[in-house]
């Protein structure tokens, strides 16, 4: 494996089975390192069990599954503890000196550094997913899985958190897989759209550089007529 491969990821015949029905049935997927990928499919079809795989977190599938070390995962509701402060949610699980002023640099990130000693109970639901956004960032992962991160905002500060995202990742450069069942929001953020379905990767857009793009690209219209 060449250098420039090592952080990507790499997917073979992924199949996962819950009872007698298949619901990842040889998946394919190769992510290169700094490469945004998003992920589309109907509810139902597989979208958070493949992220689940990639994050580590379910290890009863069979196939080929290569993924880097670093990884962070988002996820829709942002599971932040309540009884522990801000800071201390977004260093959680981490060993090592200055956590304090990891947690701190990570929250200026995101916009939230006066909120380091807040509870996690007084703050928006946008605060909140900017706190997980801290909580992975700090992890400085090679691969950051979003799973419909942004679903339970409201419009505005859906946009706010969606720029925030693509600033993040020009920064930073981690691989990202953005699990969305919003075109818009793939194309705006994404190099490349994958669309899961029948239990495998069933199509694929190149959405292509340079952002933001335009409606009438051909692929985003191919795009919204799979959908
Ligand atoms: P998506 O994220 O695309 O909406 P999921 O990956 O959450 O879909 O779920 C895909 C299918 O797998 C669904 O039918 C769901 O009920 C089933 N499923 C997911 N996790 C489990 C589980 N732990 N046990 C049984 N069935 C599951
Ligand atoms: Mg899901």
């Amino acid at each position: 494996m060449t250098a420039a491969l090592r952080n990507g990821v790499r997917v073979r015949g992924l199949r996962r089975v819950f009872g007698d029905r298949t619901v990842l049935d040889g998946v394919d997927l190769d992510i290169a390192p700094g490469e945004f990928v998003a992920l589309l499919g109907a509810s139902g079809s597989g979208k958070s069990t493949l992220l689940r795989a990639l994050a580590g977190l379910d290890g009863s599938g069979s196939g080929e599954v290569d993924v880097p070390g670093g990884r962070a995962v988002v996820y829709q509701e942002h599971r932040l503890l309540p009884w522990s402060r801000v800071w201390s949610n977004v260093v959680l699980g981490l060993r090592g000196r200055d956590l304090r002023e990891r947690a701190e640099a990570a929250l200026a990130e995101v916009g939230l550094a006066a909120r380091a000693d807040a509870w996690p109970l007084t703050l928006s639901g946008g605060e909140s997913q900017r706190v997980a956004l801290a909580r992975a960032l700090v992890r400085t992962p090679d691969l950051l899985l979003l799973d419909e991160p942004f679903g339970a905002l409201d419009a505005l500060t859906r946009l706010n958190a969606q720029a925030l995202v693509a600033d993040l990742w020009a920064e930073h450069r981690p691989a990202v897989l953005l699990v969305t069942h919003d075109v818009e929001e793939a194309l705006l953020l994404a190099d490349r759209a994958l669309l899961l379905a029948g239990g495998r990767i069933a199509r694929e857009y190149t959405v292509g550089l340079p952002r933001p793009r335009s409606l009438d690209d051909p692929e985003f219209i191919a795009l919204r007529r799979d959908l």
